[in-house]
């Protein structure tokens, strides 16, 4: 497989990332990348007192006509970047405060943050399960991941829970180069499952300014490392079926 160059974990400053959403893409576009998403903070945890969030719907709604607009941007020139609306949504928040904000048809990715145990699989299967019950006709799913995901949370005990509930909602891995001791050598059992399981992995930096937003090359020889080539192709080929 060639080299994608792909981040799909890009924090603006309508969270705690240092730039805008304009700024991020003129640099992905200097940089080469491919696929970028963005994807700031959704919590009303602790979280939310700490950092900026995407805490109003006057603010999503903004949040998502200005990425839209550079995906406009981005087909009229004919530039080879697809940019992707993303969030990230911290699982310690309320059920009800993700029910009431989030419309997923309007996005294309969503990760969820801090899956920590079996309660957390139970808790986002049923948000999924809220969300599933609106359909839209014309709108696709978005796709899912689990960000910075720490395996060790799950190696002991809960493995025979944790990939099921991956296959089953067709959740992504994150190869996220700042957190690169989640995908050390020494959880090599569970990428060797993730692989005969055919669970997809993606590639995110968790950038907040614009020089993290290129450090890819790490992630990717992980993947190559742990032969999870074919599951990374199939998450690309899930981007490029989606219309903006
Ligand atoms: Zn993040």
């Amino acid at each position: 497989m060639a080299f994608p160059r792909l981040n799909l974990h890009i924090h603006s400053k309508y969270s705690d990332g240092g730039n805008s959403i304009k700024q991020i893409v003129r640099e992905s576009i200097e940089y080469g990348l491919n696929y970028i998403a963005i994807t700031d903070h959704f919590t009303n945890s602790w979280k939310a007192s700490v950092i900026p969030t995407l805490n109003s719907k006057e603010k999503l709604t903004n949040y998502i006509l200005e990425i839209k607009q550079c995906q406009n941007y981005l087909k009229r020139k004919n530039i080879n970047l697809r940019l992707f609306k993303g969030i990230e949504i911290d699982i310690s928040s309320s059920e009800s405060y993700i029910l009431n904000h989030i419309n997923p048809y309007k996005f294309d990715i969503i990760l969820f943050e801090y899956l920590e145990s079996p309660e957390g699989i139970a808790f986002i299967k049923n948000i999924l399960k809220s969300w599933k019950k609106k359909n839209h006709p014309n709108k696709n799913f978005p796709i899912l991941g689990l960000a910075h995901f720490d395996p060790s949370f799950f190696i002991y005990s809960y493995f025979d829970v944790l990939i099921p509930f991956l296959k089953e909602y067709n959740i992504y891995f994150e190869f996220n180069s700042s957190y690169s001791q989640y995908y050390a050598r020494k959880f090599q059992d569970f990428f060797l499952k993730l692989k005969e399981s055919s669970i997809l992995v993606a590639i995110g930096c968790d950038s907040h300014n614009l020089l993290d937003l290129m450090n890819i090359e790490e992630p990717f020889n992980k993947i190559r490392d742990y032969e999870l080539e074919d599951n990374l192709g199939k998450l690309i080929n899930l981007l490029e079926s989606r219309e903006d």
